[in-house]
């Protein structure tokens, strides 16, 4: 008898009808053993958060975890009961008793091991084991969460600790697309993903998985199988690199809208200022996205320019401009009408032309580009907001992406 592990989305288990659907389908597939991850119902998490901010805006950050945990304690309860009231036999566990182990970081801690002896037990029972996504607890006995969306997460450690080579995740999307399908009608669904290109898809605003699955998945060779809960069809596998779509240079096209532009000028033109001001921004804990340097008057002075995304905006300009003394500079300008369109492809690697086809494109279309940074399978164009759907249109026709050959 196979082990099956699964993440069933806020969506999937967003009402008692749904929760009876899927105890249904795991009562179907009596030929194997289940682990079910379950997310909070719906928006219940955002529900608590919201509960939070009534109470406190700055919560101790224990007792927030032992909030915003509790959504999924729900769901997993309710799917092991109606898997029992079906006759079948099931049981539920919270993080701690389904053994995952996180570091004491409260909202955005670390899985550290996960020890499924409980869980093993419980298999060998003939029971479905219900897991609660998205926390953990600490080894001093602490809960925890591990990120929001970080239910996908749970579900990758635990098939890697009980060694299952794929895992399903079943969510209210029903694959991975080539870009947005509710902004772009032409988009695609892929068959295939590899775990890089997710990762950058991921990251950049494509939410359908959460970044550290995939990165689990990829250490572990964890096959994610991303599919719809309500759609019986094919889905999209995200795993190693792909021979079928390697023959294009384009996978995926990524867009983050809440990005914020800073410039800071007359920095002068010498060894270690760019180091200052990006440490102290470090410091801040201010993450830096795209960075460009450009020369003014004759090399003597530089334009640093970054982005940064939206939240961290006024802290960042606040920062910068405590700088400019230490760094000469003359002004701190800042944006925050601005995105980043990214184009994303493991085929880009060996072909050539890619940037020229995508700059093209942009110019082609009066979108300008504000900044630009690059990887080995992306490139990203930060441009002014109200181009950004222009801009993916675009280039998503450029590369042909609506078509499978
Ligand atoms: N319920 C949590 C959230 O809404 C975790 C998850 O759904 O993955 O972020
Ligand atoms: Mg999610």
């Amino acid at each position: 008898m196979s082990l099956k592990v699964y993440k069933f989305g806020g969506t999937s288990v967003g009402s008692v009808e749904k929760i009876q659907a899927i105890a249904d389908r795991l009562l179907s597939e009596s030929n194997h053993q289940h682990v079910v991850v379950v997310s909070a119902m719906g928006h219940t998490t955002d529900q608590l958060v919201t509960l939070c901010d009534q109470i406190s805006l700055s919560p101790e950050p224990r007792e927030y975890d032992a909030l915003i945990s509790t959504g999924e304690n729900v769901s997993a309860a309710l799917l092991s009961m109606a898997i029992i009231e079906k006759g079948g036999r099931a049981i539920s566990f919270n993080g701690a008793q389904a053994g995952i182990y996180t570091s004491q970081g409260h909202k955005r801690a670390k899985i550290l091991s996960v020890k499924p002896d409980r869980i093993k037990e419980e298999l060998e029972k003939n029971k479905v084991v219900v897991v609660t996504g998205f926390q953990g607890v600490t080894f001093g006995n602490d809960i925890t969460t591990i990120g929001r969306g970080g239910s996908d997460t749970s579900a990758v450690v635990l098939a890697a600790a009980l060694g299952v080579p794929s895992c399903d995740i079943y969510t209210d999307v029903d694959g991975v697309y080539t870009t947005d399908p509710r902004r772009v009608s032409t988009a695609r669904k892929l068959a295939n993903v590899s775990y890089d290109e997710m990762l950058e898809l991921a990251s950049m605003g494509a939410q359908v998985l959460h970044p550290r699955a995939v990165e689990c998945a990829k250490e572990n060779k964890i096959i994610l199988h991303v599919r719809s809960s309500f759609l019986p069809d094919e889905g999209t596998r995200v795993k190693e690199n792909h021979a079928m779509e390697l023959n294009r240079s384009v996978t995926g096209i990524a867009l983050k809208r809440d990005e914020a532009k800073l410039s800071i000028s007359g920095v002068s033109n010498a060894p270690g200022v760019a180091g200052k001001l990006f440490a102290v921004l470090a410091d801040e804990g201010i993450n830096v996205d795209m960075i460009i340097q450009s020369n003014e008057e004759q090399n003597e002075t530089n334009t640093i320019t970054f982005t940064v995304s939206e939240g961290d905006y006024l802290q960042a300009k606040r920062v910068t401009e405590g700088m400019m003394d230490a760094l000469g500079a003359r002004s701190v300008d800042g944006d925050t009408n601005i995105a980043k369109v990214s184009i994303v492809g493991v085929g880009m690697i060996s072909k050539p032309g890619v940037a020229a086809t995508m700059f093209k494109t942009l110019g082609d279309h009066q979108v300008n580009i504000q900044l630009i940074t690059t990887s080995e399978i992306k490139i990203s164009c930060a441009v002014q907001s109200d181009q950004a759907d222009l801009a993916v249109q675009s280039l998503h026709d450029a590369f042909e992406l609506h078509s499978s050959e």
